[in-house]
Formats: structure tokens, sequence, C-alpha cells
């Protein structure tokens, strides 16, 4: 096999993963590249439709917005929480912070940004975005039932990133959506094409550049064959930025609880949407509040040493060629 990302074919080392979220059970050929190390499928089922979820995957009729006083804490919170900027949000994210936002701020981005979110199904992260008073973002994603227009204004089109004209964008993002995707190097270049001079893309993908891979193999829980078709290593992440113009300059680990639990259940064959999952009944699982605690705090710390098992990698577009 040739690796897809850095075209090496020696020393590639195979292995048999098992599709374990539904509890299928049938067995995915993945090879891991002798070079930059991205563990990749070799075959995509040709039914790989049957491995999603039905219609109900994600829910936009779920997003209610808020009104009075509510609206406008959370409004200064998520303008802190994606900025950086704002006293009174500066302290409502202390006191109950929004999770994902912050992310954004290692980008720069501003209240005035043109935002660009890539495989973003229901769009919740723009939707917060939208209500706190960014008006220049913009969702996409194939695999919705159809264009999603918000009462707020904020459109999802049903677009894959190659259907996107309109450029110029500061920040473009992909949250866990491009493990999901086979033409990586059309991507990045569709990617690179779209950014304006100096603007960031942000992919958040998980690694096997993680002690979760290295210690669980085939049974780490984000391994998700077959649906996950490419595991990134930070080489073949560097890999990728090379070959298309775009500077590789800052990785976050953002992994948490999951790889334990999840792996675990996996070593133990218990699937994540089984009766005893954690996912689906925590007090029928195998897992005690403290353990999934404890677990928490090991990610905590693996992400501090860089090896949780997922991360936020920041790609740069050069202000001049
Ligand atoms: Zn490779």
């Amino acid at each position: 096999m040739q690796c897809r990302i850095c075209s090496n074919s020696e020393n590639n080392k195979t292995h048999e993963a098992r599709e374990m979220m539904l509890g299928m059970r049938d067995i995915h050929t993945y090879f891991e590249c002798g070079n930059c190390g991205c563990l990749q499928i070799a075959e995509v089922p040709d039914n790989i439709q049957d491995y999603y979820p039905g219609d109900d995957y994600y829910s936009y009729d779920e997003i209610k917005p808020e009104t009075g006083l509510k609206k406008a804490m959370i409004t200064a919170r998520d303008r802190y929480a994606a900025t950086g900027h704002g006293f009174i949000g500066k302290l409502l994210q202390m006191r109950k912070p929004h999770d994902k936002l912050p992310r954004l701020q290692k980008a720069n981005v501003t209240m005035q940004s043109k935002i660009l979110d890539i495989g973003c199904g229901a769009g919740h992260l723009l939707h917060s975005l939208k209500e706190c008073g960014f008006e220049n973002i913009l969702g996409a994603d194939p695999f919705n039932a159809k264009k999603i227009e918000y009462d707020n204004g904020l459109i999802i089109e049903q677009k894959s990133i190659h259907e996107i004209t309109e450029g110029d964008w500061d920040f473009i993002m992909m949250n866990h959506s491009f493990e999901h995707v086979m033409d990586q190097h059309e991507v990045i270049a569709k990617i690179e094409e779209l950014l304006k001079p100096g603007g960031v893309c942000m992919i958040r993908v998980p690694t096997v550049s993680s002690w979760a891979w290295d210690h669980y193999g085939v049974d780490w829980v984000q391994l998700d064959a077959p649906r996950h078709l490419f595991l990134h290593s930070q080489k073949s992440m560097q890999s990728l930025a090379d070959q298309s113009g775009l500077e590789l300059k800052e990785t976050v680990y953002d992994s948490f609880a999951f790889q334990y639990w999840g792996s675990e259940q996996y070593l133990k064959d218990i699937p994540l949407n089984d009766e005893r999952s954690y996912a689906v009944n925590p007090e029928k699982s195998i897992f005690s509040e403290h353990k999934i605690s404890e677990y928490a705090i090991r990610s905590k710390a693996l992400n501090a040493e860089q090896q949780g098992d997922q991360a936020a990698f920041y790609f740069h577009k050069p202000t001049s060629a």
C-alpha cells in the first residue's frame, strides 16, 4: 500500500480493527505508514453509508435561543470565549465556560472575522457565534438533509467544501470532519485557496501521536473503523502542510475522558451504543463516577504532555507567497 499522505510505500504495518460504535464487529483493514505514521483505511467499504446512524443524527431543532438578561450574559461570555476580549465576559467564562469557543482565540478571531465551518452538522458552534454578534459566518455540511436557515440569519449550506465559491475567509474550521474525507490533499488545497493571506485554518481530529493509540491499539475508541478514514500523526499533518503551502504553526491537544472509558469498553467487547455503555447508561456501566473523574484528570495531563488522543492543528496561510 502507498501512503495517501506522503506517498511512502515502505515498512507500512497492517492493523485489523472492528466496528464497535454500532456493535457490528466486522473487521476493517488499516495500514500505518512507515514514514509519516498516518493510520489509514486500506479500502473504503462500498456500503460506508450503512455505518452512519439515521436521520436524527443532527438535531438542529433543539437549538433554542435565549432572551433577556440570560441572552446578554451568554453574549458577553461567548464574545470573550471566542476573541479573548471583554471583562464581564471573562468573569462569566470563568464561572460557566463555553468549552469550544476558546479554541478560536488561537486564530486571533475578532468580531469582524469572516468564518467558515466545514462539516458543521447542525452548526451549534456557529449558532453561538451568530447569537453573540458575529456577522460574517457560514456553515456547510454535505451530509445534512437540506439547507438550514435559522431565525437569527445563520445559514448552513448543504454543500461540500469543493462547492464553496466565495473566498477571502479569515478563519476556516473543521471540527472532527476531516478524518471522514478521502480526498485529504484536495481539501487542504481548497482551504488554502479559500483563506485570505494571513488567514488561519483549524483542523480538529483524533491523532495516533497519542498515548491512547500506543496503549490500546485497534481497541482505541477514536480509531472508529470504518468511519474514520485517516488517523493522522503530528508528522503526517506536517506533511500535508508542507505539500499545500500552508504553515502548521501550533498543535493544541484537547482530549478528554472518552479516550479511556470508550477504549476500556472496547477491550471488554462493549460497543459504544450498547446498553452497558457509559454513553448510553452511565449507571449500568462498568465505571464509577470516581473512575470517570480520574480519567478526566489523566486526560488533562496527557494533553499537557502532547499525548492526548485528539488535537487542534492550526494552519496559517502566509501573507505573501
Ligand atoms: Zn505517510
